[in-house]
């Protein structure tokens, strides 16, 4: 292989490093914000639950409060109705009596049914708390984590970026103006091998020209079809 194409490998060896560096260094603020969301919706669904379980609390209040004026309101019938001086009255008396009796026995049905549906709605309420809990012990981990790796990833970028200086040494310009072109592009791979006359990065079958002008290593030879500058592995 011809001096000036190996040396590009070699760059592109550093700036592959580089780059997946500089992807990991981008993924971080938005893995946060996923992460941050997901608290956040965790929130909103124990708060919609809490509220449906406050409403429940307030209708149940209302039956509490009902039935023990209703009861108050039968002990008050029973005292006039032992006072009743005929039947007629005594009947009436005791008809009131038992109606109200039956609206109690209404609101407690309804009553028991509330609190049972109060009781899941605060069982769901306390999963989504330990969820929240969890997601945020998790997003404390993955925050310490980046401070550490960003670090370690910043100081390792520093060294590459010295020793992609030494290697542009040995590029050739017509190579190295066609390749800065290439990498400019974060997710375009600028060289690729040929194996068995074929392009490794898309596939495409080199014709047998391009293919000796690639063997020869003299001249920059591109992939039609990717555009990759291609060299032979020797
Ligand atoms: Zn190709």
């Amino acid at each position: 292989m011809e001096l000036g194409l190996q040396a590009l490998v070699d760059l592109w060896d550093v700036d592959r490093e580089l780059r997946s560096l500089r992807r990991e260094l981008s993924s971080y603020p938005a893995e946060e914000k996923r992460r941050l969301e997901r608290i956040q919706t965790l929130r909103q669904n124990a708060e919609r639950i809490r509220e449906g379980a406050r409403e429940l609390q307030t209708r149940l209040k209302e039956i509490e409060s009902d039935v023990s004026s209703w009861k108050e309101r039968i002990a008050k019938l029973e005292r006039e109705a032992y006072g009743a001086r005929d039947n007629s009255t005594l009947y009436a008396y005791q008809h009131q009596i038992s109606s109200l009796r039956g609206e109690i026995g209404d609101r407690d049905e309804e009553g028991i049914g509330l609190l049972e549906q109060i009781q899941a709605r605060e069982q769901l309420i306390a999963a989504e708390e330990a969820k929240i809990a969890e997601e945020e012990k998790v997003l404390a981990e993955f925050r310490a984590n980046v401070a550490r790796e960003k670090g370690q990833i910043e100081s390792k970028v520093a060294e590459l970026k010295k020793l992609r200086e030494a290697k542009l040494d040995g590029v050739g310009a017509t190579h190295l103006q066609i390749y800065e072109k290439m990498i400019a592009s974060s997710d375009r791979q600028p060289l690729a091998p040929v194996l068995d006359r074929t392009c490794q990065n898309c596939f495409t079958e080199l014709t047998l020209n391009d293919f000796a002008r690639v063997r020869s290593g003299k001249v920059v030879v591109q992939c039609k079809s990717c555009h990759c500058i291609l060299y032979t592995k020797s």
